[in-house]
């Protein structure tokens, strides 16, 4: 394999994924909805196909998905974007998280960002050349720690990729932790590139903060995010970044190589769902987080700690209780031992001793198979 990709071997995702359908265990490990989102959404991408809008789309995504977006951060979050050059439709926020890092990072330049990660960062960052510098966040607050944030940054910090609400912690940074990142970044001149797919997954009145909408952000910040979460529909793969227009044709000129264009039909249907009433997103909202009550009963009555979480379909518990010494290991026997997935959080750290027995679990799932789930893993005590 290529040799800056070594280290990471496959995703843990498709291993576990694997391993659920091997046993045919419950999967609460690849984070995935098992119910469909908005029908009107899913009829969208219907008719567009019926229509015939089969072929090629136009290298930044169709005019009205463009014009959706900007208009869905004007509504949601009070950022102003021209959509025709300040807005990028991706192949998921995965391939806009890679281009942007591939643009903006030459060898040898360092990126910040916080541990547990998402996977893709760290292999991304290692594909452009770049060091990776984090800090730790800790279960089961996962609260910035000021001094390891501003120890990582130093005079070759090109970029803090920070993600809110956060994967796998469930956390979502406060005010004031962004106010920190924000400061850091500019008195680094560093850009700040903000992956804000669960943007619409928040609990308990929590509040996503949009960074580039922070006084002095826009013109540093570049925001991800995607439809996957937001409509339930992680199989189309249909992201966006937006920022300032000469980052975002930098970021474009990336994607050409690498994708060239997004899938056609589902492009317009995406712009129809951004567009509709709030009651969508909140609704949404609203019953996850009436499952992650469910999941987090569940997992202390298996006899864990858990974080309880103000953001995403995550939960991280401790699972030491039920006999781990390394999630890792752990997470192997599970599905044979109880038939279940979980994904061991060590996998997303450099200091792998920060998440030793700690497993996620994902609860964007029915809830008779989150208590089934609860049930099997509380036979294990
Ligand atoms: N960033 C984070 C934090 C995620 O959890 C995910 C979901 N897998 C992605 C990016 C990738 O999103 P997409 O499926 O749209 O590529
Ligand atoms: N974002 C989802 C997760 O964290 C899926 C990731 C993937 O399959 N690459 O589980």
């Amino acid at each position: 394999g290529h040799p800056a990709l070594a280290p990471f071997g496959t995703t843990i995702f498709a291993t576990m994924s694997a391993l659920a359908a091997e046993h045919g265990a419950i999967n609460l490990g690849q984070g995935f909805p098992d119910t469909d989102g908005p029908p009107e959404v899913l009829e969208a991408a219907v008719s567009a196909i019926r229509g015939g809008r089969n072929q090629y789309p136009p290298g930044a995504g169709v005019p009205e998905l463009l014009e959706a977006v900007a208009a869905h951060q004007r509504r949601f979050h009070g950022i102003d974007l021209d959509p025709a050059s300040e807005v990028l439709v991706t192949v998921g926020a995965t391939e806009a998280i890679a281009a942007t890092v591939l643009a903006l990072v030459q060898p040898g330049d360092e990126v910040v960002t916080f541990e547990p990660y998402y996977d893709s960062y760290a292999a991304t960052i290692a594909l452009a050349g770049g060091v990776r510098r984090t800090s730790v966040l800790r279960f089961p607050d996962f609260t910035v720690d000021e001094a390891s944030l501003r120890a990582a940054f130093s005079s070759r910090t090109r970029m803090v990729l920070l993600n809110t609400p956060h994967n796998p912690t469930g956390k979502v940074f406060t005010r004031d932790e962004l106010e920190l990142v924000c400061a850091l970044a500019r008195e680094h001149d560093a850009w700040v590139v903000t992956d804000e797919v669960y943007e619409h997954l928040t609990f308990d009145g929590a509040e996503h903060v949009a960074v580039a909408a922070w006084p002095g952000m826009r013109e540093r910040t570049l925001t991800i995010s995607s439809a996957g979460k937001t409509f339930s529909t992680t199989g189309w793969k249909v992201g966006w970044v937006s920022g300032p227009a000469d980052a975002v044709a930098a970021v474009r000129s990336v994607k050409q190589f690498l994708t060239y264009v997004g899938s056609g039909p589902f492009q317009p249907a995406v712009a129809l769902g951004l567009g509709l009433p709030d009651a969508v997103f909140t609704g949404l909202a609203s019953s996850l987080q009436s499952k992650r009550d469910r999941l987090v009963d569940g997992l202390r009555r298996a006899g864990m700690a858990v974080s309880v979480p103000q953001g995403t379909y995550f939960v991280i518990a401790d699972a030491a209780p039920l006999g781990a010494v390394d999630a890792v290991a752990f997470c192997h026997e599970l599905p044979a031992r109880a038939g279940v997935v979980g994904v061991p959080v060590s996998v997303f750290h450099d200091d792998v001793d920060a998440a030793r027995t700690l497993v996620r679990f994902a609860f964007c799932k029915e809830d008779a198979v989150l208590d089934e789930a609860c049930r099997r893993l509380a036979a294990l005590g």
